[in-house]
């Protein structure tokens, strides 16, 4: 259709090409009155480049035949000339080719539409007409009124053009997020590749996943995830430059292609921005909800030459992060290899480690700064790995978390913490508080509260010497059910801490609200306090928030005597670190214990007692 020609292809907003209708299109074309001069119609195909041809209409708007732009332009070269140009008519120059213009675009039967007739349904009604030949035709609306003329081939070349431009689009991008997928993604960073190594510079490629997004999406339902999905796309979107290519590779795996840069540096510059974006909650179908995100970096050339190891280079480093506890991003090294290589290995073996009783608790004290008694016990899990060793946490529980596996595996440590606090008190050992990490998707699960009473009641544990230490993203999520279910713990008559208190995103509301009775500062803030006076004022904030709402505030990481003095200046209620004891295997902290409250009751006879 001639007028289609003129107008561009655009996307709409949902992202496919638009399907204009006959009426939009037509106004686009202004039919040339068969009184106008060369000079006036012209101009007209010159600005237009996508103008094949335009209708002719007489003294009463009725068409009278169509001026096809090679048609008119070859002619019009021919017979130019000084005199004629500006003088001639085109009346005049139809005149002289009348009966071939006209034969060459016979006006057919009128096609009648209405203001939403599309492309599409003039095809259709050509073809059902069986006009499939017809090379033109007069479109008229409903009431009669003349709409311009349509031309069979520019229809059915612009019915192509939009069918592969729609097909494109939906090879190339992704139908949820609109943003590149995952061969547009490929074809992008192949070609950066090829035009680096032509210009000795370097590509950095982002890989992107969002942490426990499985659990957001089997908790929340598939269309709170897709809306999250593309909701992070947005925020993806915003970080990047606008040269970047942002893509979304499948699931909850997005990538960046980042060209030309300046080094690795700028990767992770833009990796920074990236974690940091996902701070501010989302708010999704009426929900609020803060999801964080693991990036792996890996550079061309510099990480490898070839493209797709690269893409599985920053994969791998990007599974670093999250079993080094996701929300962050990580830059690939030959360490990194060895690493992937480990991985789905790993997974396996955590299955049997279940199995084959290869977990251990150790036990880390807290103490109490005022007296330096010791007021409790953390349960730390070790996988004692037939063939690696000891191993701890940090090397497994983001698989284990990743896998689902946790679930399993925080029940066996309740249970295992349960029967060894049972344990110490029939050796006459005091009745400490007992710890025990819960992780967000043990927590999520829909009977973790019966799976709670019922180790409780299996293990005989008083429940009021147990604490679970949950985290804010714990709580991140339907702050109504949290509620509900830190109520039914509080019940049973669990405590409840915050742990790695500082790192979370969440609004500080729910404090008050929920049933807390403990936060924990986070190591990182207790780290080098003595000389990071920043971290001093957020202990010194934490401490006053913590008071303000009748909170202990315990101090995680404490290594040294100057931390342990400053946080003796804060008033923090208790320490937990390596200076003043390690986590410990269960039977080696009764005897650290045992001596522990031997060598006091002889202080206590000399003098004081200290932490
Ligand atoms: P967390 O709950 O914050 O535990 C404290 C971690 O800090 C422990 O590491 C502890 O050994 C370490 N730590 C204590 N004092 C110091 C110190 O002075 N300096 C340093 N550098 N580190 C100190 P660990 O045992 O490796 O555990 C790491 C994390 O793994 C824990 O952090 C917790 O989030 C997770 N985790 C451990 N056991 C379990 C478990 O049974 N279930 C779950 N879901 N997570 C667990
Ligand atoms: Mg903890
Ligand atoms: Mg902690």
């Amino acid at each position: 259709m001639t007028p289609a020609r003129s107008a561009p292809l655009s996307l709409t907003e949902a992202g496919l090409p638009a399907c204009p209708s006959v009426a939009q299109l037509l106004r686009l074309v202004v039919p040339v009155p068969i009184s106008a001069t060369c000079q006036e119609v012209l101009p007209r195909f010159h600005a237009e480049a996508g103008l094949l041809s335009m209708p002719v209409v007489d003294a009463e708007s009725r068409p009278v035949a169509i001026i096809d732009r090679h048609y008119f332009l070859e002619f019009f070269s021919r017979s130019f000339s000084k005199e004629i140009f500006g003088r001639r008519g085109l009346d005049h120059l139809l005149g002289e080719h009348r009966d071939a213009l006209i034969g060459a675009f016979p006006i057919a039967k009128p096609i009648v539409v209405d203001i939403a007739t599309t492309i599409d349904d003039v095809a259709r009604i050509i073809i059902d007409t069986s006009m499939r030949h017809m090379v033109s035709g007069v479109v008229i609306t409903q009431d009669e009124r003349y709409a311009g003329v349509v031309h069979g081939h520019d229809l059915l070349h612009e019915i192509t053009q939009r069918k592969q431009a729609e097909l494109h689009y939906l090879a190339h991008y992704d139908a949820l997020t609109r943003i590149p997928n995952r061969m547009l993604f490929s074809d992008r960073l192949n070609q950066a590749c090829r035009e680096a190594s032509r210009n000795d510079g370097e590509v950095a490629l982002l890989f992107i996943d969002v942490d426990r997004f499985k659990q957001v999406n089997d908790s929340l339902g598939h269309r709170f995830g897709d809306a999250l999905l593309v909701a992070i796309a947005g925020r993806l979107l915003d970080c990047a430059r606008d040269c970047d290519t942002v893509a979304r590779l499948g699931g909850d795996e997005f990538a960046v292609l980042m060209e030309s840069i300046q080094g690795a540096a700028d990767a992770e510059a833009l990796a920074w921005r990236l974690v940091e974006s996902m701070r501010q909650p989302f708010q999704i179908l009426d929900r609020e909800v803060t999801v964080s995100i693991s990036i792996g970096i890996a550079v061309y050339p510099r990480d490898d030459g070839q493209v797709d190891i690269l893409l599985s280079k920053a994969d791998a480093a990007m599974y670093e992060v999250k079993v080094s506890g996701r929300n962050g991003y990580r830059q690939f090294s030959a360490a990194t290899t060895s690493f992937s290589l480990e991985r789905s290995s790993l997974e396996a073996e955590l299955k049997q480690a279940l199995v084959n009783d290869e977990f251990v608790l150790c036990y880390q004290p807290q103490f109490d700064l005022a007296s330096g008694q010791v007021v409790g016990v953390e349960a730390l899990i070790r996988w004692i790995h037939p063939s690696r060793g000891l191993l701890n946490p940090g090397g497994f529980i983001g698989i284990a978390e990743e896998s689902g596996l946790i679930v399993q595996i925080g029940d066996w440590v309740v249970a295992e913490a349960c029967r060894q606090h049972r344990a110490w008190l029939r050796q006459g050992l005091p009745a400490l508080r007992l710890a025990v990490n819960i992780s967000p998707l043990q927590f999520r699960q829909p009977d973790f509260i019966q799976r709670i009473s019922r180790l409780m009641s299996e293990t005989c544990v008083d429940p009021s010497f147990l604490e679970f230490e949950l985290t804010e993203s714990t709580l991140m999520h339907d702050a109504s059910l949290v509620l509900d279910m830190l109520g039914e713990l509080q019940a049973i008559g669990v405590h409840l801490s915050l742990d790695d208190f500082g790192t979370g995103y969440s609004s500080l509301g729910y404090l008050n609200r929920y049933p807390i009775e403990r936060l924990k500062i986070d190591q990182s803030f207790v780290r080098n306090i003595d000389r990071m006076p920043i971290n001093q004022s957020i202990i010194r904030s934490i401490v006053a928030l913590a008071k303000s709402l009748s909170l202990q505030v315990v101090a995680e990481g404490v290594e040294t005597e100057a931390e342990l003095a400053l946080m003796r200046t804060f008033q923090c209620d208790e320490v937990q670190g390596y200076l003043c004891a390690r986590p410990m295997p269960a039977a080696a902290f009764s005897e650290w214990l045992r001596a522990r409250q031997a060598e006091q009751a002889d202080t206590r006879r000399c003098g004081s007692v200290a932490v």
